[in-house]
């Protein structure tokens, strides 16, 4: 069974279930046990969860009043994790906050608070987990998110899902390109077309684990992990 690094949250308990439904073997990873290379030589793929803030010294940004940071540690373990992952090529699903590490550790920069600084913006701080309908967004035709999420879309390209951050992606990391949008511009999922999966989402599909409504994200993500482990 293919091995996902999972790293630390809050409420795992989310994470966990969607990689086990979508028959993958969890491996949870915390700051302070191995080291980013130690972890990733002996798992078939990477998932980065939500979280905190990414700290904006990161991207040359100084702090917002509304900064609330990570557990401490998280940010630079994740961003090695992230920079592993995506020079060796394994397999890389991030959610939430691990979207925003994963373009910080690439070299990308964040909004770093949407209600104040996109104007026209929707709501995006919606609080129940599972409200799955908070905003669209809108896929590109053609990109890895599209085709795993074919079945759940309307029309193609529209689709409706959870949003619990006040933080997103503004300039993407070179490399990766913006798969997702909201209606109001914020960007709400990118991946990298080069790599065999390496795809992130802003919004949060680990919360829909007990009716399935995002579980092609986890089985795109643990299916490619079982073809890199065979080779
Ligand atoms: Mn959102």
């Amino acid at each position: 069974m293919a091995l996902i690094a999972i790293g630390q949250n809050r409420k795992m308990e989310d994470y966990l279930e969607s990689v086990r439904r979508a028959g993958g073997e969890p491996v949870e990873v915390v700051v302070g046990g191995e080291t980013p290379e130690q972890i990733l030589s002996r798992v078939d793929a990477l998932m980065l969860t939500g979280g905190g803030d990414v700290d904006p010294k990161l991207y040359g940004e100084a702090r917002h009043d509304t900064f609330q940071a990570a557990e401490t540690g998280r940010d630079d373990f994740e961003i090695a994790l992230a920079r592993a992952a995506v020079a060796t090529g394994i397999p890389l699903l991030a959610i939430c906050r691990g979207m925003q590490v994963l373009n910080v550790a690439m070299g990308g920069t964040l909004v770093q608070d949407i209600p104040s600084q996109v104007t026209g913006a929707l709501e995006h701080s919606v609080p129940q987990p599972r409200a799955g309908n908070a905003h669209e967004v809108w896929v590109s035709k053609g990109s890895k998110i599209a085709t795993l999420l074919a079945d759940h879309m309307e029309d193609g390209e529209t689709c409706h899902v959870n949003s619990r951050h006040h933080q997103s992606v503004k300039q993407a990391a070179k490399g990766f390109e913006v798969t997702a949008t909201s209606p109001d511009g914020v960007i709400e999922a990118i991946e990298k077309p080069d790599a065999p999966f390496c795809v992130a989402v802003q919004w949060h599909p680990e919360n829909f684990w007990r009716t399935g409504e995002f579980r092609e994200l986890f089985e795109g993500l643990v299916q490619a992990a079982t073809t890199a482990k065979k080779r």
